[in-house]
């Protein structure tokens, strides 16, 4: 089953080149290119039974054919079959057409039905025969309607899976009998005859909703392969060895007396479990979770002095510049007072400064560097790196990860590693998507946040809100106004901030507003928020670019402008950079009407709750695992056929699964990764 796709009938340069794009290259490829629906072809449906929306053969006689030239020329076929009748419509048509398609000639069609503007229902360019007599069979099967790209038809596509399955026996089965019998699965031969020519008497709505035996065994498949991929990343990586970090904790003592608060009880058991796991001579792998404004930065910041005390360095890398800056600054905050000295590096710093920061890492007169994945570059290098920190973990590729394990490895070894993240992820998809971490969740926030107050606010409304800022800031308190806007172009952006800080400054006499947007040169940004973290400003207005990081407890009113257009996740953090001193707070969630239904679900949940886990439970439901966690672009979690909302239910057993497969049959495991994985460049250039 190896054999390339050109071995078959009609495959040439071209075709080949066509299936490459959709990733197939052999028979087998073939079989797991699997449909994204079907169509019911296998029965003659009443003209009079049918609505909108549904897909359908018909058969009738045409009772009037006409072309119409109103706005457009076009065929109009009207079909009737005793039980009703239904128009047919061809905007492109031959002449040759025009002349067959005729009153009197039966016709059997394939199309999709819908509501006509005058009324009734019709088919735009059905697929069509005219029939001479009534023995024309229906499609014994359901006809599968394959992913495909320019130039490549159903057709085709149809007649090398039917190739590829007449093959099926020679295609080994890497699950053994015993797990699948556990799972209530059947085997891969008849799972994928069904998927790809699934019987007339198998149950649609079961296939079309991906629910049907024979697409949850493929899909469990696949996610065993997933799984046992990262666990072999993971067993790769721990297999090596790792700088043991065993030391008193003077510097971290001297941090927690420096505090004017005590750390978190949730704070404390994960710095425990950090330690532990720093302690070991392998690396460590830790995802630490927290919601926004639990305090992750210490937890970090408790991680670093462990490594420094034991006389190594350590690395802390955000996302975006400013993530980066405010890590820097916090640090420098923290550190500084303890004589460590923090090395900066950003894609956007100058050269000197730049030299400057590499000699005082590679010399190690700096024991920790913070940055963006400017860290990554090769000419940064480290005397004795043994930590690395990662935080927002899910705008990084597992790659990128890996980039900055290995600039600590040092005669084969790899320094520990710490990933934190804001997403709350629920316990099954964490369990999929980090199969190769620990799980670590900082379930506490700090005492005396009160929460925030939130509503959702039409725009048309906008007066009010400009009275309450006003407001607020005749209390002595501060508020963010952020502009949001779909083009991903900062030009844009910017432009709309510094339109909107325009209006503002006009309708709040005597009001200190200021501006931070993505095209700001750094050193401007810092000193706005500097300023504004200082009390100088009293209303910031700010693209989103303050997602992520910034810090003053003083802000108490958070207007989102077009929250509608935000996601969940991306409005649960921003609205989190309210509500961090003792203040009543508030997040006024600005809309455009008429809003979406997902808008308005959204806009709700976030008034009904500020619970992290419980957003992200609804963030899930209404868009996907992929989007929730970022990595769309970076193709971590895309799956061929599993769905991890969908397929919930089979994750505990897919890890047992899996577990089982190590242990018993450890030949069948890298065989199961390449079937499913192989095309995935991700996993192909790790480990
Ligand atoms: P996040 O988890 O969102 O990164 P931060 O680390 O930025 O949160 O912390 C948010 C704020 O809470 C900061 O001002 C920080 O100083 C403060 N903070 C952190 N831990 C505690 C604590 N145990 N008690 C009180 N305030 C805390
Ligand atoms: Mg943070």
């Amino acid at each position: 089953m190896t054999e390339p796709v050109t071995t078959l009938r009609g495959i040439g340069p071209k075709q080949a080149a066509r299936l490459e794009k959709l990733g197939i290259h052999t028979l087998t490829d073939l079989l797991f290119h699997l449909p994204l629906r079907y169509q019911d072809r296998t029965r003659l449906l009443p003209i009079g039974g049918l609505r909108p929306g549904d897909e359908a053969v018909v058969e009738g006689e045409i009772a009037l054919a006409e072309v119409q030239s109103r706005s457009r020329r076009m065929l109009i076929l009207r079909l009737a079959d005793g039980t009703g009748a239904l128009n047919l419509r061809f905007f492109h048509f031959s002449a040759a057409q025009q002349h067959n398609l005729v009153r009197g000639v039966r016709l059997r069609c394939f199309g999709e039905v819908r509501g006509s503007r005058q009324g009734g229902l019709e088919m735009i360019h059905p697929e069509y025969r005219a029939i001479q007599d009534d023995t024309l069979p229906v499609e014994d099967c359901l006809t599968p309607v394959y992913p495909t790209t320019e130039g490549l038809h159903q057709i085709t596509l149809r007649r090398l899976t039917d190739e590829a399955l007449a093959h099926l026996d020679h295609l080994p089965d890497w699950l053994p009998p015993g797990v699948l019998d556990s799972a209530g699965l059947p085997d891969l031969e008849s799972a994928l005859r069904t998927v790809h020519r699934p019987p007339p008497d198998v149950s649609v709505a079961a296939l079309l909703a991906g629910r049907h035996p024979a697409q949850r065994r493929l899909a469990f498949e696949e996610l065993v392969a997933h799984h046992l991929s990262l666990y072999r990343l993971r067993t790769r990586t721990t297999a090596r060895p790792a700088p043991v970090i065993r030391v008193d904790g003077n510097l971290l003592g001297r941090l927690r007396r420096s505090l004017p608060f005590a750390l978190t009880s949730a704070q404390d058991r994960v710095i425990r479990e950090l330690e532990r796991d720093m302690a070991r001579p392998s690396p460590m792998l830790r995802l630490v979770q927290g919601d926004v404004g639990s305090g992750k930065t210490l937890v970090a910041v408790a991680a670093c002095l462990q490594a420094v005390e034991a006389g190594h360095q350590a690395a802390v890398m955000a996302p975006t510049e400013i993530l980066a800056e405010q890590h820097h600054h916090n640090f420098r905050a923290l550190l500084g007072p303890l004589d460590i000295p923090v090395a900066w590096f950003s894609g956007r710093q100058g050269v000197r400064a730049r030299r400057e920061s590499l000699a005082a890492l590679a010399e190690g007169t700096a024991r920790v560097a913070v940055g963006t994945h400017a860290l990554f570059q090769d000419e940064v290098s480290f005397e004795d790196l043994a930590l690395v920190i990662v935080d927002e973990q899910h705008r990084f590729g597992v790659h990128q990860r890996m980039a900055l394990r290995e600039k600590g490895a040092r005669d084969g070894r790899l320094p520990h590693q710490l990933i934190m993240t804001a997403t709350p992820i629920p316990r099954t998809l964490a369990m999929t998507a980090y199969a190769d971490l620990d799980y670590s969740v900082i379930d506490e926030l700090p005492p005396g946040r009160t929460p925030v107050k939130t509503v959702a606010v039409s725009d048309t409304r906008r007066g009010e809100v400009v009275e309450r800022i006003h407001h607020a800031i005749s209390q002595g308190r501060q508020a963010y106004w952020v502009c949001t806007l779909i083009e991903e172009s900062e030009v844009l952006q910017a432009q709309a901030a510094e339109d909107t800080h325009a209006l503002l400054q006009a309708a709040l006499t005597g009001v200190r507003v200021g501006l931070v947007h993505g095209r700001m040169k750094p050193r401007e940004k810092e000193a706005m928020m500097a300023a504004f973290k200082a009390g100088e400003l009293q209303l910031l207005v700010a693209t989103t670019v303050i997602e992520v990081g910034v810090d003053v407890p003083n802000a108490s009113l958070m207007i989102i402008e077009n929250a509608e257009r935000l996601g969940l996740a991306q409005l649960h953090q921003l609205r989190g950079r309210v509500g961090r001193g003792t203040a009543e707070s508030a997040c006024v969630l600005l809309y455009h009407p008429p809003l979406s239904y997902t808008a308005q679900r959204r806009l709700e949940a976030l008034r009904a709750s500020t619970d992290g886990f419980e957003i992200a439970r609804i963030d899930l439901e209404l868009r996907g695992p992929g989007e929730v966690l970022g990595t769309r672009q970076t193709g971590m979690m895309q799956f061929r056929i599993a769905e991890i909302t969908r397929d919930q239910d089979l994750l505990e057993t897919v890890k047992a699964a899996a577990t089982r497969l190590m242990r018993e049959h450890p030949d069948h495991v890298e065989p199961l990764i390449r079937r499913w994985l192989s095309g995935s460049e991700e996993y192909g250039r790790v480990g």
